[in-house]
């Protein structure tokens, strides 16, 4: 998992928060300030809860993950829990009137050893787990590496403790200077800790964010501390304060990440969620408390409404209205109540009241709504994403398929072709021995024969062209010649249905650059289609004309026409409209296919029209003009063939047409 954007958008801003805190407040760090030590008493406890549950929730997440650096981080809160209760205890007026054990320098020694326990925990952690991600790593190094720092730091705990409280009065003197010493190290050691992530590049990786926060707050809180360098200062206050609001915006933190593991909404993530907003509550009611020196109990629910706030978007509108709730039962706890009630104004304290709640239910409100369209969002996202996947799988299997029909297509049209030759020869060979066989039978023979021939030639080139491999012979041809080579092709085709063809070419000769065999066998495709489509007796027209840079060869005929919905797919290789009208007309549906694709490597564009079924059909070739070779003399005027199996027809079509035409037979 890596951190999301707004994960490393909340590290970025409480990272400016804790240096702004520190810069502000360091020139007044040795101020006294007028707090009771009860203070410590709240910071105790409010720490204590905060790190058992961040430790609970940590032990959690190593059950899920194995990660070993979770384990060193509960051994870390545990013993930060444990000092901090011996810290609070030992501190005379924290919480009984006197305190329970120690004297006047084991609060501050115990408070040296928390901060330096966890400083070595922290950073092992972060050494742990950079040890755990290289290949060599033994599982139970790290394990021993855990239990080694935490039994140090618990040595370390106990040591200071009970050092202060056995040596000498003269030893004593140098107590603030050796705790000075030992703070400064452990500023660096934080320093150290957060210099490995960065130079790790590991800010992706939530654990690392979180665990740089850890440092970046805990260095922010010792700077403050040490500068105030005695208790009861700003400096010591603000620093007290700030550790109990980082650990519950930490532990929000960490909730946070929880529930975006733990995908499933069950009861362990309903649980994650009211925790977040409990904790959440918990830092703006401490922070609020912070202030109560300067701002006493004006605006007491100030900084609630953002808690609120950070609960619907984490967890919807019931935890939201569970921070709320606990924000207002913990300032009437701990900031208690406002003035005026003790004023007997209980107008004020009803109005107040009422404009918290009113917010509240406004941010609410609001706050789930856009959590609404958030997590409406991130489905879309998700969902935009699978199809994104399917798409990608899809495309992969159909790319798979057609290699795979362009392989089969190669190796058929060319196994097909091999025995067409000795075919080819052996009616030859029976023509020329027994000359007087049957000759029906041979010229059906040879009929059929020319069919199949052109059936795999087709064949040959749909395979050749889907390739890549069919190569033009280019060069500037006059567009009568391959007309011209067509219509001998398609010739016996059209008288075979004595049909009647009329040529129509342009009054100017034009060129274009190309294959002219291949241009030849386009427009013989068209033909051969408008006599196989086109009832006996019926008409067809080919004529050329320009239409801009553009040469437009127009075959059209008065046949069977195709339905307005076909006229794209017909283009489609092994498309044939309905088989029971074109039966006779034998084909595997590749001509159009094959004749687009020629058009379309010469630059042009195969089009087809049609009004509808019986309204005949019309294609059109465009072609790009070229440029005449050199001055090539050509006929006059309009050039006409007329033919049709019928020589009055053709003589009376030539006549018609004029001078210029002539007449074929
Ligand atoms: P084939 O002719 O081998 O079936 P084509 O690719 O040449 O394959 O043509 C595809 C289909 O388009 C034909 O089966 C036919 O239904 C339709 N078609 C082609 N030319 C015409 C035409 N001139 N008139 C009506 N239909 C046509």
């Amino acid at each position: 998992m890596s951190a999301s954007p707004l994960q490393r958008r909340v590290f970025a801003i409480l990272s400016i928060l804790y240096g702004v805190l520190v810069v502000g407040c360091v020139p007044w760090a040795s101020r006294t300030v007028s707090v009771a030590p009860s203070v410590v008493g709240i910071y105790g406890i409010g720490m204590l809860f905060a790190d058992l549950c961040t430790a609970a929730m940590l032990a959690r997440l190593f059950l899920s993950q194995r990660r070993p650096a979770l384990l060193v981080l509960v051994c870390g809160y545990l013993f930060s829990a444990g000092v901090v209760l011996a810290y609070t205890l030992s501190f005379n007026g924290a919480v009984l009137a006197g305190r329970l054990f120690g004297d006047d320098y084991t609060a501050s020694a115990l408070f040296v050893a928390l901060r330096l326990g966890t400083a070595l925990l922290f950073v092992t952690t972060v050494l742990v787990e950079s040890y755990a991600r290289s290949a060599r790593a033994k599982p139970y190094l790290l394990y021993v590496a855990c239990a080694a720092t935490l039994l140090v730091c618990v040595a370390l705990a106990v040591v200071f403790s009970g050092y202060y409280l056995t040596v000498p009065a003269a030893v004593r003197e140098y107590f603030s200077e050796t705790g000075q010493i030992i703070c400064g190290a452990t500023i660096v050691l934080y320093c150290v800790g957060a210099c490995i992530i960065w130079r790790r590049h590991a800010f992706n990786d939530p654990l690392y964010l979180w665990l740089a926060l850890i440092l970046v707050a805990s260095a922010a809180d010792l700077i403050l501390s040490s500068a105030a360098g005695a208790r009861f200062t700003v400096g010591w206050y603000i620093a007290h304060c700030s550790s109990v609001v980082s650990s519950y915006l930490l532990l929000t933190f960490l909730l946070g990440e929880l529930a975006a593991v733990a995908r499933s909404p069950g009861a362990m993530v309903i649980a994650i969620r009211y925790t977040a907003a409990i904790a959440i509550a918990m830092a703006a009611i401490i922070l609020r408390w912070t202030l109560l020196p300067w701002l006493k109990s004006d605006v007491p629910y100030a900084t609630l409404f953002g808690a609120v706030a950070v609960a619907v978007w984490m967890g919807g509108w019931r935890p939201g209205l569970t921070a709320a709730i606990v924000g207002l039962a913990g300032t009437a706890l701990l900031i208690g109540q406002p003035q005026s009630f003790a004023a007997n104004d209980g107008w004020n304290t009803a109005l107040g009241l009422a404009v918290y709640v009113a917010t509240c239910a406004l941010i609410i409100g609001l706050g789930e709504a856009l959590r609404k369209a958030r997590d409406d969002y991130r489905r879309s996202q998700e969902m935009y994403k699978e199809v994104v996947l399917e798409l990608k799988q899809r495309a992969a299997e159909l790319q798979q398929a057609n290699s795979v029909k362009s392989v089969f297509l190669a190796t058929l049209s060319h196994e097909l072709r091999n025995p067409l030759a000795p075919l080819r020869n052996g009616i030859a060979i029976l023509r020329r021995r027994a000359p007087e066989g049957p000759g029906d039978v041979y010229a059906m023979m040879e009929r059929q024969f020319g069919l199949l021939t052109r059936l795999i030639d087709d064949l040959l080139d749909v395979s050749r062209v889907d390739r890549g491999k069919l190569e033009l012979h280019r060069e500037t041809i006059a567009v009568e010649s391959f007309i011209d080579a067509a219509i001998e092709t398609a010739r016996p085709n059209i008288e075979g249905k004595s049909h009647e063809l009329v040529v129509h070419y342009a009054p100017r000769s034009f060129h274009v650059e190309g294959d002219s065999t291949r241009l030849a066998q386009v427009i013989a495709n068209l033909l051969n289609n408008a006599a196989k489509y086109t009832p006996a007796s019926g008409r067809i027209e080919l004529s050329t004309r320009t239409e801009g840079p553009q040469l437009v060869i127009s075959v059209r005929d008065n046949g069977i026409g195709i339905p307005p919905a076909d006229l794209a797919r017909i283009f489609d290789l092994f498309v044939q409209l309905d088989a029971s009208k074109t039966r006779e007309a034998a084909g595997l549906g590749l001509g159009l296919a094959l004749a687009r694709s020629l058009v379309a490597l010469h630059g042009g564009e195969l089009k087809a029209q049609s009004a509808g079924v019986g309204q005949g059909s019309e294609f059109q070739v465009h072609l790009p003009l070229a440029s005449a070779p050199s001055e090539t003399p050509h006929p006059p005027g309009r050039h006409l063939h007329v033919f049709d199996d019928n020589g009055a027809t053709s003589i009376s079509m030539g006549a018609l047409w004029g001078n210029g035409g002539s007449s074929l037979h």
